[in-house]
């Protein structure tokens, strides 16, 4: 059995946006595992942004990055991201 390559690298991707859309709609926050996280930004095409600082924490304004990223929120059909200051780590779960 073939687990490897696309099948399996674009189900993981359904299942994220799955969880985020379940988690979105209870207006609440889905976190996910680092290497999920690097997986989907790649497949989003966010790698570059985020490398270049061009995604901001949608709380504070602050500049994310793959240290400091704590949350991916899906807000309509926009993705917002949150850092990981504690005002922003506690103002997700309000
Ligand atoms: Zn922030």
């Amino acid at each position: 059995m073939n687990l490897h390559g696309k099948v399996v690298r674009m189900s993981l991707i359904d299942k994220i946006f799955q969880n985020i859309k379940r988690f979105s709609e209870r207006q609440s926050v889905y976190a996910i595992h680092d290497d999920d996280l690097l997986q989907m930004l790649n497949e989003l095409n966010l790698t570059q942004e985020l490398s270049e600082g061009k995604i901001k924490c949608s709380n504070c304004g602050a500049t994310i990055t793959i240290d400091n990223i704590s949350s991916i929120l899906k807000n309509n059909e926009k993705i917002l991201f949150n850092c990981d200051s504690l005002d922003c780590i506690q103002k997700k779960v309000s």
